[in-house]
């Protein structure tokens, strides 16, 4: 990466949000007069979508917010979208194929999109065709001889090579990425996001907003942003946003009130990905143990993530300890 043009992007992310938002409005503006208005919103329903969406309303009402609708989305987030779409034109692209097939004919998305790939490669069989990968991914040594761990599976998976499920990293190819490629396609019209280099991972290497060339043309224009000025702008402007990200009472059977934690990030609610590595009392499962009794048994038992979540040897019922109830008597 040019190290001037990080350096410039660094000063970006440090502007006060006041100058972000005027950039970012720029940036949208350039990229709607770019392409003559042909350009589209990918919405989710999520805390930095919803700003997203706020920021291109201020520069063109009329472009359309397109909801990816993969079955997956909690309840809330689907009426959140619904009732933006009361004021909005909104969108809904659907994936030819159910999480159910998916998860049959290819296999369980476990771990991170990295392992899951890996894994589908090493539970097949080595060919002539994928030999190189197979070997990179099985010992760490690449066509050059040379060995490194960067690629290799880690010892930690390794048993999965072996367990009874299949396993695969082509979930969000299905779910998520043909939907909207197919709506791209059929539309004309060129995306912008709501992606932001300080979530990490690819995105952190990213310095431009908007990208005009190549098949890939993608507006970020809050790249530079962090999730502190996502919640400063929710305040600045006062927006409403998916009563999920508050924490929230919930009834459950026994008739107790239990107290569940506002979400942190939405997306896919049976969502495999990281789920080993969330930090706090409860993970996502075990939440929706608590707020979703219904999806919870559907996705543990009747499409079999319970069995998933074994091999990894993540929980996904809440520890009686770990449940705060709201005392009734007060
Ligand atoms: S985010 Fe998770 S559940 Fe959703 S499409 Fe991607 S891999 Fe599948």
């Amino acid at each position: 990466m040019d190290l001037l043009e990080k350096q410039k992007f660094l000063q970006r992310q440090a502007m006060p949000l006041e100058d972000k938002i005027t950039l970012s409005l720029r940036r949208i503006k350039d990229w709607i007069n770019h392409w003559d208005g042909e350009v589209y919103v990918a919405f989710s329903g999520g805390r930095d979508s919803t700003v997203l969406a706020d920021l291109v309303r201020q520069v063109d009402k009329y472009v359309p917010l397109v909801f990816s609708d993969t079955g997956l989305e909690i309840p809330e987030i689907r009426n959140f979208v619904k009732k933006i779409a009361l004021t909005r034109n909104v969108v809904r692209v659907r994936p030819k194929k159910s999480f159910k097939r998916v998860i049959e004919e290819d296999g369980f998305a476990l771990v991170s999109k990295k392992v899951a790939k890996q894994l589908r490669v090493l539970k097949g069989p080595r060919t002539d065709r994928n030999a190189r990968m197979y070997d990179l991914y099985d010992t760490g040594k690449s066509a050059d001889g040379r060995v490194g761990t960067a690629w290799k599976l880690p010892k930690k998976w390794r048993h999965l090579i072996d367990a009874d499920i299949k396993i695969s990293d082509k979930c969000c190819d299905h779910l998520k990425k043909e939907p909207l490629n197919t709506y791209a396609k059929e539309s004309g019209r060129k995306p912008i996001t709501g992606m932001m280099a300080a979530e990490g991972g690819a995105r952190s290497t990213l310095t431009q907003c908007n990208m005009f060339d190549g098949k890939n043309a993608k507006s970020n224009p809050m790249l530079f942003w962090t999730q502190q000025d996502i919640e400063d702008y929710i305040k600045l402007r006062n927006l409403e946003i998916c009563e999920v990200y508050f924490d929230r009472e919930v009834e459950q059977p026994d008739g107790r009130i239990a107290m569940v934690p506002g979400e942190q990030r939405t997306g896919c609610m049976f969502c495999l990905f990281g789920v080993h590595l969330e930090k706090g009392n409860m993970n996502r499962f075990q939440k929706m143990a608590l707020s979703h009794p219904r999806h919870h048994d559907t996705c543990i038992n009747k499409l079999g993530l319970g069995k998933a979540l074994d091999l990894i040897d993540v929980k996904y019922i809440p520890e009686e300890d770990d449940v705060k109830y709201v005392d009734a008597g007060l």
